[in-house]
Formats: structure tokens, C-alpha cells, sequence
């Protein structure tokens, strides 16, 4: 019987099957070209649907930093550089970690127009920039054929109040269960 998730993950999996994590695990160093990791990006329609032509451009001049800090990724307001904690990379289910990507790339191309990620006039569900990056992110989870109880158990991290939940999945367009 094949399992639905490895099916899931053969897709997820074609961006990032090159991700070499024992390398990963030998350096030191910290930052480091995007597409050193994470291979094929240029070509995932998502992807390509963030930054258009300028796709291959924009991800060959990206930074990656792997750190020790705790959470899971994020981008660097100062610098612009992707910030994934190595422990999550390591660990972490690699679905959630493909739609994380997806999500932050999304922040890239909004940080490259000078937007604020870290606007306080808005809570975090309503933070334009985070409905955007949540929108792109949920559209792939869709595309891969992920369910709606996937989705919602994607979109359901700690940081998140139940009415900050209850209001994202609303504006992304369902319900979930908890809420
Ligand atoms: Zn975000």
C-alpha cells in the first residue's frame, strides 16, 4: 500500500532531494548561497510565480544562514538573508519545511520592494505581508493535493492566538476544525 504522504513527499521532495545535509552538518560557517541547499527552486511553479523572470536572478544572489537559534526560518530585516534554524532543517517535517520556504520566499521578494515584515500597525494575521506569504504557501499545500485538515495542522503554530488562527484561515478561505 503506498501512503499518501510519501507520495506527498516524492513531490515536495523534487525541489529538495540535493539538500545536503551532511555537508550542512560539517560547516561552520553560516552563510551560504541559497541554491548551494536548495536545488531546482528556479524551476517550482510556485516559485516561479513569486518572482517571475527575474526567478533564477533573485535566487542566485540569495543568502542562506543556518542557525543555532531556536524557532524555524525567517528573514534577516537588516540584511535580507533567509534564516532557517538548523535544528528545524534537521528535524522537521519536510513538507512543513518546503511550504516554510515558500512562505519566506514570499517575505524575500516583499523585503527586495522595501516593504516593513515586521509592521506593528497590524496583528501578525493581519499583516498584509503575512496574508500574502500564508496565501502562496497554502495555493502549493492545494496544489500538492494536501487536505484541508493538513493544511490547517500546517497552519497551526504556537505563536498563533486562536483568533489570529480563526481570522487567517478565514481570509485564506476555510475553516479549520479548531476554530
Ligand atoms: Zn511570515
Amino acid at each position: 500500500m503506498i501512503d499518501w504522504r510519501e507520495l506527498l513527499m516524492l513531490r515536495a521532495s523534487r525541489a529538495m532531494t540535493t539538500l545536503r545535509m551532511d555537508k550542512l552538518l560539517r560547516t561552520r560557517s553560516t552563510v551560504h548561497a541559497f541554491t548551494e541547499y536548495f536545488k531546482g527552486f528556479e524551476r517550482v511553479n510556485a516559485v516561479r510565480r513569486i518572482f517571475g523572470e527575474d526567478t533564477e536572478e533573485i535566487l542566485k544572489n540569495l543568502k542562506v544562514e543556518f542557525t543555532w537559534a531556536g524557532g524555524y526560518m525567517w528573514v534577516n530585516g537588516a540584511n535580507g538573508h533567509l534564516m532557517i534554524s538548523s535544528r528545524y532543517l534537521n528535524t522537521g517535517d519536510k513538507v512543513d519545511i518546503y511550504l516554510d520556504i515558500i512562505h519566506e520566499l514570499v517575505h524575500i521578494k516583499q523585503f527586495m520592494e522595501g516593504k516593513d515584515l515586521f509592521d506593528t500597525h497590524y496583528g501578525y494575521s493581519e499583516r498584509p505581508t503575512e496574508v500574502d506569504a500564508y496565501r502562496h504557501a497554502v495555493d502549493e499545500a492545494r496544489n500538492l493535493g494536501l487536505s484541508d485538515k493538513r493544511i490547517c495542522e500546517y497552519l497551526k503554530t504556537e505563536w498563533m492566538s486562536d483568533e489570529d488562527f480563526k481570522r487567517l484561515t478565514k481570509s485564506m478561505g476555510f475553516q479549520c476544525k479548531s476554530c
